[in-house]
């Protein structure tokens, strides 16, 4: 379905390698992607050039730019149908991954899909800002990650409980990364985050796109994640 040789390539040029069976995990997930799209609103992106770069490509990124040990553990908070979870487990099998949603339908997807792929990871349902307060994934992660979910600010909420001391969150964002940052910047230190990286980069007729590291470098105070309708009235600033 998708180019393999494109993905492969495109990949090596970001110094990320994938072996044959990466590639052919990538192929059948954008196989099951457009299949599964067709019953539950999952993605605009159904193109198969569109899907390695805006898709695979954009996730698996943060590979390039960041260093995540073998064997990290890494919640994607947010992850719809796997994105950038799956792609990074993909092409990381060693990593321990938790992916997140509110929505079950996308979860039920997302559970096929592993299944297809032979792969495993942790799926939990619920609201980050309520899962972050459970003492199962209270500060337990390695690494939280997560793409196209909410501003900065409030995402920092979401994440950055879940992120142990001397971990990272390490989000996906889009042209206006650097805007929303500013606006997180207080937030980001009342959690216990650290701005360390801001990479921008560009993937093609996907515009600017930043990744960016904010290491975790004290706990987050209780009172956070706080429940959702205050979130959103008050946010902390
Ligand atoms: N990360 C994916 C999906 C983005 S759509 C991608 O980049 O393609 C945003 C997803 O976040 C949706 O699936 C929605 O159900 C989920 N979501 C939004 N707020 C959430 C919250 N507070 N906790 C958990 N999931 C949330």
């Amino acid at each position: 379905m998708i180019s393999t040789d494109l993905l492969k390539t495109e990949a090596s040029s970001h110094g990320i390698f994938l072996d044959e069976l990466a590639l052919k995990r990538f192929d059948i997930y954008a196989e099951l992607l457009v299949d599964w799209n067709k019953k539950v609103n999952l993605t605009a992106i159904t193109d198969p050039t569109d899907i390695v770069y805006k898709h695979f490509l954009d996730s698996i990124i943060i590979l390039k730019y960041y260093n995540i040990p073998i064997g990290s553990s890494l919640v994607d908070v947010g992850t719809g149908a796997g994105f950038p979870g799956i792609p990074l487990l993909i092409a990381r099998p060693d990593l321990k991954i938790t992916l997140i949603d509110s929505t079950t339908k996308k979860l039920n997807v997302i559970s096929d899909i592993l299944v297809n792929l032979d792969l495993n990871a942790d799926i939990e349902y619920g609201r980050a800002e309520d899962l972050a307060r459970k003492p199962k994934f209270r500060e337990k992660f390695d690494f939280a990650t997560a793409r196209a979910v909410t501003n900065f600010r409030d995402l920092s909420e979401f994440c950055l409980p879940f992120v142990k001391v001397g971990g990272s969150f390490i989000p996906l964002k889009g042209a206006n990364g650097e805007n929303e940052l500013y606006e997180a910047e207080v937030a980001i230190d009342i959690l216990g985050g650290l701005i360390q990286d801001i990479q921008p980069f560009e993937l093609p007729n996907y515009g600017e796109r930043f990744v960016f590291r904010i290491e975790k470098i004290s706990h987050t105070p209780t009172k956070y994640p706080r429940p959702y309708a205050q979130i959103s009235k008050k946010p902390i600033c």
